[in-house]
């Protein structure tokens, strides 16, 4: 296993943030190991949810997990869909700023596969949908900045509070 680099969008592989991931079609080892490596990097990070270009790796897979809800999932798609809630997220590839008023889903359904092929169908609601519909922008090359209502709602963080561990409450932020 190993820690990868999370570029950020000033790092000179920056641009593969902007670009829409390509579609996995071969689950193999290569594969696993890439998803043993997110699960690595995020959890260094520390975040709750990491997706391959954020590690320079342009292939349509995600990582996320938010107090007992996980999964890794391949070629993700949201089939479902509802309701709207607005929350504060953060970024692993936007150190400093966080974005408040975020609108998404508050319920999603997500069907994949997960990393060894098998097909997987995922309903989740509140937080870890949040960070599901945040990873599954990245791998359209959308971030959550083109998400703002008001500019003024990307607020600037300072590096000590950044730096701490997520509290597990529905006022915290996510950073994925
Ligand atoms: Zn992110």
């Amino acid at each position: 296993m190993a820690i990868r680099k999370i570029i950020t969008l000033d790092h000179p592989k920056g641009h593969m943030l902007r670009e829409k991931a390509k579609k996995v079609t071969q689950f193999d080892a290569g594969l696993e190991r890439l998803v043993r490596d997110m699960w690595e990097t995020m959890r260094d990070a520390p975040g709750v949810g990491l997706a391959a270009p954020q590690i320079a790796v342009p292939l349509r897979v995600l990582v996320a997990e938010y107090e007992n809800e996980r999964c890794a999932l391949v070629n993700p798609e949201i089939i479902k869909a509802e309701g709207e809630v607005k929350g504060t997220e953060g970024c692993l590839s936007i150190p400093g700023y966080v974005g408040e008023n975020i609108r998404r889903a508050e319920k999603v359904v997500v069907k994949g596969r997960n990393e060894k092929g098998t097909p997987v169908k995922i309903a989740a609601e509140g937080w870890f949908a949040r960070v599901l519909q945040h990873e599954i922008d990245h791998l359209n090359g959308i971030l959550y900045t083109d998400r703002l209502d008001d500019p003024k709602d990307l607020v600037e963080v300072p590096p000590e509070e950044e730096g701490e561990e997520l509290a597990p409450t529905p006022a915290s932020t996510i950073k994925g």
